[in-house]
């Protein structure tokens, strides 16, 4: 044990839902918490959709981890990114080589964006995975109508085109909401688009959107799609991003300027660097306690945990997954403490949602202890998302400001996030605008 504290250590690496919920799990427990995340925030990844397409302020779904761990008197956080872990010594370091020793270890820093090493990905397509990711997008959309609006000849070359490639349901709701973006806010804002010369594309390598979803669900939210105008193309995969186009399995090549990769995650490359044993997309293995086998008092949580379902199924990586397993490591580390046998961790499904656009949602419920789901979409299952959505995020303030912008969004049919910072010549895309006489820079990766 720790020499030079009282109470046993236990550090809490990624403020993210796996981890924050095993910190607040232990609030009661006789140990001392350190959370450290590389971001001062805890994040509510499911809108961040929402921010990418002007509906939210990044403000709205971030919260600072030390507002959310400050009454709890035994956590502290850290800003900091963690690097490497020395087990013999049972320390962790981070970028800037601070050394932290630790009892108990929750490695809780989930997944990033898999680009399956298609070609011009990683260089020339947006990732949805940050708040930066998020407001990166953004301006990049509105910066196409207002170089539309400059010349709209550039829709030709695929300025007004708007790709996102993956439809689970974050493709799925990206492509909804940027449909309705163009088509009630952008076709106010700009009184000579030609709203019908805009395209937004979702291409999915499966046979069906959605594909966790009920077959059933999976064409409902097709068909929407459909009547909000976007091109659904299933069955096709992407197989280079360029600068000005997508090239899909065949050879065809769709001109765009604006391609989302939205098609898959891979564990947090952290987890390569800590020699511990990975599955195939780089999860960490664990026991059926969510500890790692050898390594007694680490743990893994989360979308960087291989977790299985009574020793089958990977548990799905979504973030109700991730709470469950965060507090039950800390009723574990609490058993372990006391000197008490541990118990396996079991994933009690919620179902799964996803919302198409307004007064759409898919939602397919499980009904506990009969293997059978309640299936709802349509405005039921809209309104349900909503809810469940404001109940999620974290604070009262951001419950509040997330029901005023969606409230003023339905009565006015507007979006109030639209503001884009930075000169146009900054930006990916903005290739229009020569600017005060500088050259033009060449286009780089947002
Ligand atoms: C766009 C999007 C939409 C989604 N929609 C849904 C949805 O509708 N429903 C759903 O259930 N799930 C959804 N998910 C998945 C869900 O967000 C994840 O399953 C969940 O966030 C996993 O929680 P986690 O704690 O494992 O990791 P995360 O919540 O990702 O948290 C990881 C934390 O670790 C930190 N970190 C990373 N590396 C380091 C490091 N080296 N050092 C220190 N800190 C580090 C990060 O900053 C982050 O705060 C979505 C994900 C995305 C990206």
């Amino acid at each position: 044990m720790n020499s030079n504290v009282q109470r046993p250590r236990v550090v809490i690496v990624g403020a993210g839902f796996g981890g924050l919920a095993a910190a607040q799990a232990l609030r009661r427990a006789p140990v001392e918490v350190l959370v450290v995340d590389r971001t001062n925030h805890h994040l509510f990844q499911p809108l961040l959709y929402q921010v990418a397409t002007a509906a939210l302020e990044p403000a709205d779904i971030g919260y600072p981890v030390r507002a959310v761990l400050r009454r709890q008197g035994n956590a502290r956080f850290l800003r900091g990114e963690v690097t490497r872990v020395d087990w013999a010594e049972r320390r962790l370091r981070t970028v800037d080589e601070r050394v932290i020793d630790f009892d108990h270890l929750v490695l809780a820093v989930g997944a990033v964006t898999a680009d399956f090493g298609v070609p011009g990905v990683a260089t020339h397509a947006h990732t949805l995975k940050s708040l930066e990711e998020a407001t990166t997008i953004r301006a990049h959309v509105l910066e196409q109508f207002e170089a539309i609006d400059r010349d709209p000849a550039v829709i030709g070359s695929g300025a007004g085109t708007f790709v996102v490639v993956g439809a689970g349901p974050t493709g799925v709701e990206l492509a909804g909401a940027l449909s309705e973006l163009i088509h009630t806010v952008m076709a106010r804002d700009l009184p000579d688009l030609d709203v019908d010369s805009t395209r937004v594309v979702l291409v999915e390598g499966a046979d069906r959107v959605l594909g966790p979803f009920d077959p059933r669900l999976s064409s409902r939210a097709r068909e929407h799609l459909s009547r909000m105008g976007v091109e659904v193309l299933t069955g096709r995969s992407v197989t280079r991003v360029t600068p000005d186009a997508i090239e899909l399995d065949g050879g065809e090549q769709i001109a765009t300027r604006t391609v989302v990769w939205a098609a898959g995650v891979r564990a947090n490359p952290l987890a390569a660097r800590l020699g511990l044993t990975q599955e195939r997309s780089g999860r960490l293995v664990v026991d059926e306690m969510l500890q790692v086998p050898g390594h007694r008092g680490v743990w893994v949580v989360g979308d960087l945990a291989a977790a299985r379902e009574g020793g089958g199924a990977l548990v799905p990586q979504v973030a109700p997954a991730a709470v469950q397993q965060g507090r039950h490591v800390a009723a574990q580390i609490v058993r372990s403490l006391r000197g008490e046998d541990l118990a396996p961790f079991r994933y009690r499904d919620k179902g799964a949602m996803a919302t198409i656009g307004r007064h759409a949602a898919v939602a397919q419920l499980p009904i506990p202890g009969t293997g059978r789901s309640l299936h709802l979409s349509g405005i039921v299952g809209w309104a349900l998302w909503l809810v469940l959505h404001l109940m999620m995020l974290i604070g009262f303030r951001n419950r509040l400001s997330v029901l005023l912008d969606w409230t003023w969004s339905y009565m006015a049919g507007d979006r109030a996030a639209r503001l884009v910072l930075g000169r146009p010549q900054d930006r990916r895309a903005d290739r229009a605008v020569p600017s005060l006489g500088e050259p033009d820079a060449p286009r780089a990766a947002a």
